[in-house]
């Protein structure tokens, strides 16, 4: 006896949503591993608490599994899980290795069945990296790791040290004994220098072009490269950056690029700006970001450039919540 398991969700919790994607989830275990619907002995169900529990035995029997016992339980509540979420496991009188299948986002998004998964966002100042990135993570309850913020920390520290970033000496002297870490309060990322906690520090004009002069250097990225990925092994987590999908995780299991034109990612950067109480200067912000992505393109080392296989996503007439359900529906299609 194999056990062949799958889950997948629901929009809504009614009877004929139920029905369409435990259709749906059988038809594709089925075909995936090869069934016939007699080889299938017992069929047993569990539903999150948000749904009526009877309704995927019954959408099975309408599916044509006329012989299998069938058995719908809902499950206890379980605090952070996933919403309407349906499960299965099917338990077949054959000799097969089980191809098990998750879909409309039940594999990514269902923590304790999960495998780890590794997201990963890049492009250029102001393309919404970051804001996806942070919702994208939060929605998936998984870790997100903003790993222009360890760049930043490095040219706090040079700037801090009275050195200049775009001497390749002075920035190794001051990098030398570098204590940097990346540490999580209620899942909001705080980079420590020192065990101090520089976060608040990283994120005026003077420390963006810093960081894009330190991080051409290798022994920097070299650096930051070997503590993501280390970060990233342990545990599902979206990344943003410039070379994620390139250079620190090239087989990330989801990979986009985001873009966006120029005037509008100088718009946004302004207004977050703005938000924060700074005074914007647009056209020194705009020639700053330009040379920035001219810098970041042009290095040697991992520069900014869309990896082959990652999907193309351009932001410029979207809003933040039409770019997120793009990346989730292009995730779910992959699963
Ligand atoms: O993303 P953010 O604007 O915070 O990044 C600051 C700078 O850090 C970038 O302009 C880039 O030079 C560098 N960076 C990088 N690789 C990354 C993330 C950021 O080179 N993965």
């Amino acid at each position: 006896m194999v056990v062949i398991r799958g889950a997948t969700t629901i929009a809504r919790d009614e009877a004929d949503e139920i029905r369409g994607a435990v259709k749906e989830l059988l038809e594709q275990i089925v075909q995936k591993n090869g069934l016939n619907r007699e080889e299938v002995v017992s069929i047993v169900f569990s539903s999150t608490s948000d749904i009526h529990s009877y309704y995927p035995a019954k959408a099975a029997r309408e599916a044509g599994f006329e012989s299998s016992s069938l058995f719908s339980a809902q499950e206890p509540e379980i605090e952070g899980g996933l919403k309407l979420c349906i499960r299965t496991m099917l338990f077949v009188e054959k000799n097969l290795t089980p191809k098990h299948v998750y879909l409309r986002g039940a594999k990514v998004l269902r923590k304790d069945i999960a495998e780890k998964i590794n997201v990963a966002i890049d492009g250029p100042a102001g393309s919404g990296k970051s804001t996806i990135a942070r919702l994208l993570a939060r929605d998936y309850k998984i870790l997100y790791l903003d790993t222009g913020a360890m760049y930043r920390a490095c040219a706090y520290k040079i700037l801090k040290d009275g050195l200049h970033p775009e001497i390749e000496a002075e920035a190794e002297k001051s990098l030398e004994n570098l204590d940097l870490d990346v540490v999580y309060e209620d899942d909001v990322q705080k980079t420590l220098l020192g065990g101090t906690d520089v976060s608040a520090f990283i994120r005026t004009p003077e420390i963006s072009m810093a960081a894009s002069a330190v991080s051409r250097y290798p022994f920097v990225r070299l650096r930051m490269v070997e503590k993501q990925r280390e970060i990233a092994s342990r545990q599902s987590c979206v990344l943003d950056g410039r070379d994620i999908g390139t250079f620190v995780l090239p087989n990330a299991d989801f990979k986009f690029f985001l873009t966006a034109n120029a005037d509008i990612r100088v718009q946004r950067r302004a207004k977050e700006m703005e938000e924060r109480g700074e005074k914007v200067d647009y056209e020194a912000l705009k020639q700053d970001i330009l040379r920035r992505d001219e810098q970041d393109s042009s290095r040697a080392m991992a520069p900014l450039k869309q990896a082959d296989d990652s999907i193309l996503v351009d932001t410029s007439f979207l809003s933040v919540e039409e770019v997120l359900q793009t990346i989730k529906r292009r995730m779910q299609e992959k699963i």
